[in-house]
């Protein structure tokens, strides 16, 4: 069997000590395909592993660069000076992907009310960015990874309002999507793919409600994530995630769609091959 990790974070510190060898387990495991995602920071990381290791692809988001939060007091003033940066932001973005063909994705686009009051005005900045972030996805010809915290209908009406009908094949994929169903079914029916998490082994209501997701979602538009090193399959919820854990996702998605396990692991790979161009 075949796994694609469309969604990980192996530049945490948590990966510090054993990094190479569990990427050589891992791929002994099946796990074929990694989109590793980071920031600014972990860049040179992400890049020297990239170069490293033929399964390992990259998921970039450049704001952080670029002093968003500085930014964020104040959109209505500096609506000129945020163009001139998305534009700098593309030109950049464009010459390291032209250097780094496994820059694959771009993201995380964001959008979360986990730890803000969701407030008119912060609705208002949170929906600003995400638009922009949209933006230089596209401008750039990359996926968008979005990430959607507590942040259901907002995330939805900016992607909807932002969507281009006629984009290509592979405009987006709801990372960790944790939605309702039925919207799920709206997202797919706009081109973009829903990426389901261990959190799918949870007996939660996230848990539960993304079995329920599961059930509506078809599999020629479902990809799969860790997310590691957060959201842990059960039974091994209290450890660090990696790609290894991802049959527990595969076997619990096959289970409820009365497939074989064989079948989630080759559409979800072929998915996110499709989705990510590679
Ligand atoms: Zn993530």
């Amino acid at each position: 069997m075949r796994y694609f990790d469309a969604h990980s974070h192996y530049t945490d510190r948590k990966f510090n000590r054993d990094r190479h060898e569990l990427f050589v387990e891992m791929q002994k495991e099946g796990v074929a395909y990694v989109v590793d995602c980071f920031g600014a920071k972990e860049m040179n990381l992400g890049l020297s592993l990239a170069k490293k290791h033929n399964f390992y692809y990259m998921c970039i988001n450049a704001w952080d660069h670029y002093g968003k939060d500085d930014l964020d007091i104040n959109i209505e003033s500096n609506v000129s000076l945020i163009d001139k940066l998305v534009d700098e932001t593309v030109i950049k973005l464009k010459k390291l992907c032209a250097e780094n063909k496994k820059i694959v994705g771009y993201g995380e686009c964001w959008m979360d009310f986990r730890r803000t009051e969701k407030t008119p005005d912060e609705v208002r900045k949170a929906a600003f960015w995400l638009s922009k972030d949209l933006e230089v996805a596209r401008k750039v010809g990359l996926p968008a990874v979005i990430h959607s915290g507590n942040a259901d209908q907002e995330s939805f009406d900016v992607i909807k309002k932002t969507d281009m009908p006629d984009y290509d094949f592979g405009k987006g994929m709801m990372h960790c999507y944790l939605g309702p169903p039925k919207m799920a079914l709206d997202y797919i029916d706009m081109g973009y793919l829903i990426s389901v998490t261990g959190l799918v082994t949870h007996r939660s209501a996230r848990g539960k409600n993304l079995v329920e997701v599961v059930k509506q979602v078809p599999l020629t538009h479902m990809i799969i994530e860790t997310d590691c090193p957060y959201l842990t399959p059960e039974p091994f919820r209290d450890r660090r995630n990696d790609s290894s854990l991802l049959k527990l996702t595969v076997e619990a998605i096959a289970d409820i769609k009365s497939v074989s396990p064989e079948e989630v692991a080759e559409l979800t790979t072929a998915n996110a091959k499709a989705f990510y161009r590679i």
